[in-house]
């Protein structure tokens, strides 16, 4: 990666100096990328092109606490954006955040983001889009409900209205129960204070974020597990990129080996 960008610095000291006296516009900005460009595929091979800039793009939803939330300082942080950043250390590479909704995730990947971390449930639908890590976590969906409610089990969610973040698991698991009305929303927390206002009569969202809202509107909500299906979260990847896939999955073999996983779960899940 150093060697790298010292060349990189190299041509570009060399693109620049080739523009003489005679500036013209355009021309050095145009050489100068294309030469950047020759430089990374020649000299990074793990990793593939991706790394070669030393910058990871990154897409999240920091609205799904404990696995990512805006922290105090703004930034987005939570347990898988010190996942992210630990996986860059390991690849030398800098991790940029970008916060957006969470349905258009999948779709930046490629374009506005390199990758995307977001306590993303790996489905096959996905799968026709973007390729996935290794699993990182395995969650399951919750129901929130009010403190006083009749809904016992899945079935008594027949026939309700039912509030999930858009595009996600949750939200897809809505049409499962005959008669329900679907509610989406681009924060998991408008479902919840629309539960809590009386506008919705369960929430559905995943366990742990579930856990927080729960805790955090304790005399008002409460949530149950109604025993769904497993998911399990991991980056969401580009397609076809079989080297970047392999540089993650090892920087993550790592993290677990070396203790980095389990003390980051511990900072941040299961405190
Ligand atoms: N795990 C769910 C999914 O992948 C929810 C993720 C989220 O809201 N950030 O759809």
């Amino acid at each position: 990666m150093k060697k790298a960008a010292v060349l990189l610095v190299l041509t570009m000291a060399v693109a620049f100096a080739g523009c003489g006296s005679t500036p013209q516009a355009g021309d050095a900005e145009g050489g100068n990328e294309s030469n950047a460009d020759s430089v990374s595929t020649t000299e990074v091979s793990d990793g593939g092109d991706i790394l070669s800039d030393g910058v990871l793009t990154v897409g999240t939803n920091a609205e799904f606490p404990p696995f990512e939330y805006v922290g105090d300082d703004g930034e987005p942080d939570g347990f898988d954006i010190a996942l992210i950043k630990a996986i860059g250390d390991k690849l030398g590479v800098e991790v940029e955040v970008e916060n957006m909704e969470f349905d258009s995730l999948v779709a930046s990947i490629g374009s506005k983001i390199d990758v995307a971390i977001a306590g993303m449930t790996v489905t096959e639908e996905r799968q026709n889009m973007v390729d996935f890590s290794d699993s990182y976590y395995q969650a399951v969906q919750y129901v929130l409900l009010p403190a006083e409610t009749e809904i016992a089990a899945a079935e008594d969610l027949a026939g309700k209205t039912i509030g999930a973040q858009l595009g996600t698991t949750g939200d897809l698991m809505i049409e499962d129960f005959e008669g329900a009305t679907a509610k989406q929303y681009n924060k998991a927390v408008d479902a919840v204070n629309d539960l809590i206002s009386g506008r919705l009569d369960a929430v559905i969202v995943d366990k742990n974020p579930a856990l927080v809202f729960a805790d955090k509107f304790s005399e008002e909500i409460q949530y149950m597990d109604f025993n769904f299906e497993p998911e399990d979260y991991a980056i969401a990847l580009p397609k076809g990129d079989a080297a970047l896939a392999d540089a993650v999955n090892n920087a993550l073999a790592e993290l677990k080996t070396d203790g980095t996983f389990d003390d980051l779960v511990s900072q941040y899940i299961e405190n």
